[in-house]
């Protein structure tokens, strides 16, 4: 078995990524603990982190480590976009070479901020699964160091700084809600929050229209689900086929799993911009949907969930907020 990453590799990495990342705010969500009975709920805001996404973490925690040598040769990597987007940024800053992957099936204007932040973009395959093939391929060709979107123990440390940040504000948080897709984002939060405080819930929310990792823990190896679109674009894809860290830490640090639908996505980004006035994108509003929803019982508890990120278009983000708007009538 691999050496998982620990609390203290999460302290070094919240040492390790200061120069490039926010301390994100949290803020309190008063009318959604109401509604749903829970003591509190917070709204940690990753959504105005640097470059769009929390990815910048786990990103900066792996190539600020690289040595000069590999520094030297480059990074590549492949992403749905918001991994991509943080590569791309913190190779900027750090003076380095970045190449990235994509996959025919990202949003054109995805591909057009990674160029705009000096990343070369290859744009090859129907699924994240071709778009890592692309990336071996040239990986190999040119010599390029990996820098993986979430099965490295760098890139789950990175993200694990979220829960730090969150526990030294909410020391009594009980129950996190956390994106769910690769599972980067949750095995390093869940790990973080459970050395600091092992009484703490961890709820992952998977998207119903592509439930890789669930499938795979059901399976007990990764497994292959079919990719549908889905407003939440940011959690498709799979957990890779050789996964070595992600799956067995979601498998020990994940208590709870919950699917969320299409309509919940909408109804979390809707209320997110009326009761909060932010802009967030479809993946970082599942936790606002799932509780929205009664989806998860959160009665007299102190919750936490994550605004994930804000990578969506204008067109796209306007025609969902507009279609939960009550109908105006013609003049
Ligand atoms: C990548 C991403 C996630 C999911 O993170 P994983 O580590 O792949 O599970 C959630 N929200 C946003 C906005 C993301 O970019």
């Amino acid at each position: 078995m691999k050496t998982m990453p620990t609390l203290q590799d999460a302290n070094q990495a919240n040492a390790r990524i200061k120069p490039m990342i926010w301390q994100t705010p949290v803020i309190a969500a008063s009318d959604l603990a109401e509604k749903t009975g829970a003591a509190g709920i917070h709204l940690k805001l990753e959504c105005l982190q640097n470059t769009g996404s929390f990815k910048v973490r786990g990103a900066a925690n792996k190539i600020l480590s690289l040595t000069d040598q590999e520094k030297k040769r480059g990074v590549i990597t492949f992403s749905t976009g918001n991994h991509g987007k943080a590569v791309a940024y913190v190779a900027g800053q750090a003076g380095i070479k970045s190449v990235v992957c994509l996959s025919e099936h990202v949003a054109a204007y995805r591909v057009e901020m990674i160029k705009a932040l000096g990343a070369e973009v290859s744009l090859k395959g129907h699924s994240q699964d071709e778009a890592e093939k692309n990336y071996q391929q040239l990986m190999a060709a040119r010599g390029l160091v990996p820098v993986v979107p979430f099965d490295d123990p760098m890139i789950i440390a990175g993200q694990g700084t979220i829960a730090l940040e969150i526990l030294a504000k909410l020391p009594d948080t009980d129950v996190l809600l956390i994106q769910l897709s690769g599972g980067g984002l949750l095995a390093g939060m869940a790990m973080v929050a459970k050395s600091i405080n092992p009484g703490v819930h961890v709820v992952g929310l998977s998207l119903e229209q592509s439930p890789a990792m669930l499938e795979s823990l059901k399976a007990g190896l990764p497994v292959q689900v079919e990719e549908k679109d889905s407003l939440g674009d940011s959690l498709l894809g799979g957990i890779g086929f050789d996964n070595q860290y992600t799956l067995p830490m979601v498998e020990k640090f994940a208590d709870e799993h919950l699917l969320i639908a299409e309509d919940e996505i909408k109804d979390g980004m809707f209320y997110i911009f009326e009761k909060h006035r932010l802009i967030v994108e479809g993946a970082a509003a599942v936790g606002v949907g799932a509780l929205l929803n009664q989806k998860i019982n959160v009665k007299g508890k102190n919750v936490v969930t994550l605004l994930s990120g804000s990578t969506i278009n204008s067109e796209e983000y306007l025609r969902i907020i507009q279609g939960r708007l009550p109908k105006c009538a013609k003049q």
